[in-house]
C-alpha cells in the first residue's frame, strides 16, 4: 500500500472496527463523538476517505492530487506531528510530478514548420504556368517529378505534395508532414540517383498520415516509409522503430492497428515492438521481389495490395513470430 493510505491508518484512534465493506470506524477526532461515527477506507490505487456520521466532516486524497486543507485538519486532529505531515504533503506532491512527467514524455507535440523555399503544390504549380505564358511549356524538372510519381503509382493530386524548382530542392518530390491541419515537418526525396536520398525535417514522435486516417476503415495500417503510406492511404512509422509517442498517437485514432514491416533486416525488430505495443501485423505473401506496401502497389496495384494485407494480418503474437521467422527469410 502506498506511503500516504498506510501513515494515515497508523494514525487512527487505537479503538476501531473494522467492517466487511471496508470501512474502519472510531470516535471521530474532529467533534465530540463518542459513538464511532467516524469512517475511513481505502480505496482501489490508494485512495483515502474519511467521513464523519456525526458532525459531517468530510475529505479525501487520491493520487495525482495533492493533500487538501481539509486533509491536513483531519491529520492534524489524528494528532499526527507535523514532520510526518509534511512528509505525506511531499509524498503528494511527488506522485503528482511523477505522473506529469511520464505523461508529457509521451504525448507529443509538434511546431508548425516552413516548407522549402518556393515550394509549390502541384495546384499551384499549374495555376502558376498558365500565368507565365499561354502555350507553357512544364518545365523538365516537373516533369521529372510527375513521371516519377507516376512510376510509384501515386497521384500527385491525391496527397498535397509539392515541388519547389530550387536547386537543392528542384529534383525532389516534397512531402509535407501534416498534423490537425498543420505544416509540421517535410521530406524531400530525390526522384533520380541524387543523395542524400531524402532530405527531412521531423519532429520527435511524429506519424505520417495521422490526418487521413478517419474513414470507414476499421484498422489503420502502418509501415515504415511515406511512399507506402501514400499508396494505400496508411500511416507511416518514417523509420523502423516504434517510438512510445508514436504507438501513443496511433492508439487515440481507436482503431485495430496494423504493421506491415519492410522485408528487410530491421523488419524483425519492428515487428517484435508492434507486438509488445499490442498491435496486429501483416506479413502478406508478397508477388517475388515485393519488399514493402509501394512495391507491392506497383505491381499488384491498390486494391490488391489491400486485399493481401488485410487477409493476413494477425493478433495473436506467437502466430505472428512463427510467421516471420519464413517471412523475412524468402
Ligand atoms: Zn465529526
Amino acid at each position: 500500500m502506498g506511503l500516504i493510505a498506510d501513515t494515515l491508518q497508523t494514525y487512527l484512534p487505537s479503538k476501531r472496527k473494522h467492517t466487511p465493506s471496508g470501512w474502519i470506524s472510531f470516535n471521530a477526532p474532529c467533534c465530540d463523538d463518542k459513538r464511532q461515527r467516524g469512517g475511513f477506507i481505502v480505496n482501489a490505487g490508494d485512495a483515502v476517505s474519511y467521513h464523519c456520521f456525526n458532525c459531517g466532516f468530510k475529505c479525501s486524497w487520491q493520487p495525482g492530487r495533492h493533500i487538501s486543507q481539509k486533509m491536513n485538519k483531519f491529520m492534524r486532529d489524528l494528532n499526527m506531528p507535523d514532520d510526518v505531515i509534511s512528509q505525506l504533503r511531499l509524498e503528494a506532491l511527488r506522485l503528482n510530478e511523477t505522473d506529469a512527467i511520464s505523461v508529457r514524455s509521451i504525448v507529443p507535440t509538434f511546431d508548425k514548420r516552413a516548407l522549402p523555399i518556393d515550394s509549390k503544390s502541384f495546384e499551384e504549380w499549374r495555376t502558376f504556368l498558365k500565368q507565365t505564358d499561354d502555350n507553357y511549356v512544364v518545365p523538365k524538372a516537373v516533369t521529372d517529378v510527375v513521371e516519377y510519381m507516376a512510376r510509384r503509382n501515386i497521384g500527385i493530386f491525391d496527397y498535397p505534395l509539392y515541388h519547389s524548382d530550387k536547386i537543392g530542392f528542384n529534383n525532389r518530390i516534397i512531402i509535407p508532414f501534416l498534423f490537425k491541419g498543420d505544416i509540421v515537418g517535410w521530406t524531400a526525396r530525390a526522384v533520380n540517383d541524387a543523395k542524400p536520398k531524402y532530405l527531412s525535417e521531423q519532429q520527435p514522435g511524429y506519424v505520417f498520415n495521422l490526418d487521413r486516417q478517419h474513414d470507414d476503415r476499421e484498422f489503420v495500417i502502418i509501415s515504415e516509409g511515406p511512399f507506402d503510406a501514400l499508396s494505400i492511404d496508411g500511416c507511416a512509422l518514417l523509420g523502423a522503430e516504434i517510438k512510445d509517442s508514436q504507438n501513443w498517437l496511433l492508439k487515440q485514432l481507436g482503431k485495430e492497428l496494423v504493421l506491415v514491416p519492410d522485408r528487410d533486416h530491421e523488419g524483425p525488430r519492428t515487428v517484435e515492438q508492434a507486438i509488445e505495443y499490442g498491435w496486429s501485423v501483416s506479413m502478406p505473401n508478397w508477388p517475388a521481389g515485393v519488399k514493402d506496401v509501394n512495391d507491392a502497389v506497383i505491381k499488384l496495384g491498390k486494391l490488391a495490395t489491400l486485399w493481401l494485407i488485410v487477409t493476413a494480418k494477425e493478433s495473436n503474437g506467437l502466430k505472428i513470430r512463427l510467421k516471420a521467422k519464413t517471412w523475412f527469410k524468402e
